[in-house]
């Protein structure tokens, strides 16, 4: 077994994925921290077209994905870490939100295969049988309550909410601590202070004292009401 993670989405907009490469995920991918795999659902079509959906049984408006190029696809994504347990991650609105404890969960599969729908979806039978494999854990997973034109942008968004986690990813890990959503208090999780940066001064308004005054207990006093404020306050 590796102790890599790996991150592989299947997709019909390859494309959608060149962020990857920028940034910290840029990065942690030529430190060799991650390794990721785009795939093209259409390279395991057999028509001229590259037919990846169809109409739906019972009607209505819309196509659905076939399953037969999605069984395909994660057969072939599966043999890239086969001896993994593989979580297969269905994205769809109708999911499990996503949350940074969900996030801090997923931390520690070593594969994960993300399936990007389209159209009106993928045929539920595909997140069916991979539930009865054993050598599969299937999430479906949303992140927030709208819906997108695809999964692309939503696996992008947790892939970055995971990948930032993991050891070596961000240069001081200590950063990751008093984060929104991981500062927890008696009241539970909460949102971060506010920040500030140099002037001191800037368009007539002034940095808190407390901040300018080198008292770290009074600094940490301060961060704590203002988070547990913010917190308060946030609209829902
Ligand atoms: N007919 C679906 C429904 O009403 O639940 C919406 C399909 S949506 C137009 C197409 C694809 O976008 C979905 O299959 C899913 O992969 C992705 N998607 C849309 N909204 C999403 C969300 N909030 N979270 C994760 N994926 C989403």
């Amino acid at each position: 077994m590796s102790n890599l993670n790996r991150f592989d989405a299947i997709t019909i907009f390859p494309e959608y994925f060149a962020p990857l490469n920028l940034s910290l995920i840029g990065k942690a991918q030529s430190a060799g921290l991650i390794e990721i795999g785009i795939h093209d659902l259409r390279s395991q079509t057999t028509d001229v077209h590259g037919s990846v959906d169809d109409t739906p049984y019972g009607g209505g408006a819309g196509m659905v994905m076939s399953p037969e190029p999605w069984g395909k696809a994660i057969d072939e994504v599966a043999e890239l870490a086969p001896d993994e347990i593989h979580e297969l991650i269905v994205l769809t609105p109708a999911g499990q939100k996503l949350t940074q404890a969900l996030a801090q969960e997923l931390t520690q599969s070593k594969h994960l295969i993300f399936a990007c729908g389209r159209y009106e979806g993928i045929d539920v039978r595909v997140s069916d049988f991979y539930a009865t494999q054993k050598n599969f854990k299937v999430r479906e997973i949303s992140i927030g309550d709208y819906v997108l034109g695809g999964g692309e942008v939503a696996t992008l968004v947790i892939m970055e909410a995971i990948i930032r986690l993991l050891p070596g990813v961000i240069g001081n890990p200590a950063s990751l601590d008093e984060e929104s959503h991981t500062l927890i208090s008696q009241d539970g999780a909460l949102v971060e202070y506010p920040n500030y940066t140099k002037p001191k001064e800037w368009r007539g308004l002034n940095v808190p004292d407390v901040l300018l005054s080198g008292n770290h207990g009074e600094i940490a006093k301060w961060r704590l009401e203002q988070a547990v404020i913010r917190t308060k306050n946030r609209p829902s």
